[in-house]
């Protein structure tokens, strides 16, 4: 008999479920689409019931697939959507209203409420985050606002509060366990970063029982069984997704860090044991807690990245497929000038300009669509660019290399120009599953499936290296470039 490991993913555009042998190789991937529901502008909801139903589908369906039986895997890891918070009965183990997706913007009034009180600096100081509803915190209060009696139940212990990670431990224990990881705990603007312990004040700010919370957890433990499979299984791992990414990309060391080219960009820069506070638009939080080990992180995020293909696709109609993107932008040598800079939704790190709107600066009667889609491509360049700018200030280090993870990194010509940008070197695994790598490493670790970070680090495999190709002076013109497009972008 085999042994595996099973990583649920839990995104916001799907749920994923892979099966991971003990050399870390995908033996099988199943894969659903979720529903998100947009019920006024700027809200994003989806069904919590929907959720864990599908982790249950791609689940099942994986096994199937592989003719892998249930009793040869031998933990189970969750990486999730982090923010997206479910309110749920205790009784009943109902949610009573939908789960508030991560973006979803219907409780900005309440965070303009808590800034205008003047709690910005003790929830940067506890937490390490900017007020936004962005974070659970203020999605909690709208729940307990938007149902009938929300407070009253809430106050007499009648309802708790989870975000993903927590949802689906609770289901797949029968309702036995209510916890969480750090790394999830860190994104609810609830947390002490340094003690982490659920803190007193932050929850009067916000008006949130401490009953309604769930308990924190390391990232890396068997937190309990689940039987949903007709054998017990272990849960020995919970992350978010953008920290288990991380840990995927085996960047257990201070200084390592990793970039994710999705539909937004996500980077993280491991800073070790310490936290690192950000004076330039980065947001600190827990990476990771195993054993006693806490890791931290500084993160940028990038609303708009892959996003941008997918406009040049259906948007612009200019390539029918987000690959040919780099077809089409290799047939000019550069983007002759032309700057676009993709702020639809806003500016975010470092910049956090919410009402700056998208840009194309430099066309001339020579622009071709080549050109557009090459300076849609590099954009995203550019904007890991300030990303990595910001953490340099911040932290004092020179960032030597970035190792990169997503569906976009695949885009050879965007990964050339990245590291040609950076004057870094860009590096590519050979599996850029990360996120549900990551979960899966750390279920091993927690059931002795793996000994140690230093035997996991051995099975990391490099696709592709990246050296920049380009000379310093070069460089700095085309970033000036872009600096002056993002200011006008801002001024205009
Ligand atoms: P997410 O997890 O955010 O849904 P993925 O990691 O699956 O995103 O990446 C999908 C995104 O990457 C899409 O926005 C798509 O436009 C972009 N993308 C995928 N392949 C390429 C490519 N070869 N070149 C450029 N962009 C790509």
């Amino acid at each position: 008999m085999s042994s595996y490991i099973l990583s649920i993913d839990q995104g916001t555009t799907s749920s994923r479920a892979i099966v991971f042998d003990e050399k870390l190789q995908i033996v099988g991937i199943s894969q659903k689409e979720i529903e998100n529901f947009f019920p006024k502008p700027g809200w994003v909801e989806m069904s919590a019931e929907t959720i864990y139903d599908s982790v249950v589908e791609v689940v099942k369906d994986v096994l199937i697939k592989t003719r892998i039986m249930p009793i040869e895997i031998k933990a189970i890891g969750i990486t999730n959507q982090r923010e997206t918070t479910i309110v749920w009965d205790r009784k009943t183990g109902k949610p009573v209203y939908n789960a508030l997706v991560w973006q979803s913007r219907q409780s900005n009034d309440l965070c303009e409420k808590v800034i205008r009180a003047g709690h910005s600096s003790y929830i940067k100081q506890k937490t390490g985050l900017t007020v936004d509803p962005y974070f659970s915190a203020s999605k909690i209060r709208w729940i307990l606002d938007h149902i009938e009696e929300g407070q009253l139940r809430a106050l007499n212990g009648e309802l708790i509060f989870g975000t993903v990670d927590s949802w689906l431990v609770y289901r797949l224990s029968n309702g036995r366990t209510h916890i969480t990881d750090v790394s999830n705990a860190s994104r609810t603007m609830l947390m002490d970063i340094d003690t982490l312990q659920w803190d007193k004040k932050l929850l009067d700010i916000w008006n949130i029982p401490a009953s309604m919370l769930p308990e924190i957890k390391a990232s890396s433990e068997i937190y309990d069984h689940t039987d949903f499979l007709g054998v017990e299984i272990p849960i020995a791992s919970v992350i978010g997704d953008q920290q288990s990414a991380l840990f995927g990309q085996m960047c257990f060391e201070e200084g390592q860090c990793k970039n994710t080219y999705g539909t937004g960009c996500f980077l993280l820069f491991n800073t070790g044991k310490k936290r690192v506070d950000s004076k330039n638009g980065l947001v600190s939080t827990i990476a990771w807690k195993i054993g006693d080990e806490v890791y931290y992180a500084l993160e940028g995020s990038v609303f708009v990245a892959g996003s941008a293909i997918q406009w040049l696709r259906d948007g612009l109609k200019l390539i029918e497929t987000a690959p040919e993107s780099e077809d089409k932008a290799s047939l000019v040598p550069d983007s002759g000038g032309v700057y676009v800079v993709p702020a639809f939704t806003g500016l975010g790190a470092p910049y956090w300009d919410q009402h700056a709107r998208g840009a194309i600066f430099g066309l001339t009667r020579g622009t071709t669509r080549e050109h557009l889609i090459r300076a849609t491509l590099e954009s995203l360049a550019y904007q890991t660019y300030d990303v990595i700018e910001a953490l340099e200030n911040d932290t004092g280090i020179s960032v030597k290399g970035l190792q990169v993870d997503g569906g976009a990194c695949r885009n050879n010509l965007l990964m050339q120009f990245q590291s040609d940008i950076l004057h870094a070197e860009i590096i590519r695994p050979v599996n850029f599953e990360t996120t549900a790598l990551g979960a899966c490493m750390l279920a091993g670790l927690a059931t002795g499936a793996f000994s140690s970070l230093s035997d996991l680090r051995l099975m990391y495999n490099v696709d592709r290296r990246f050296e920049p190709m380009i000379s310093i002076a070069h460089q700095s013109r085309l970033v000036n470039g872009w600096k002056k497009a993002v200011r006008a972008t801002m001024e205009y």
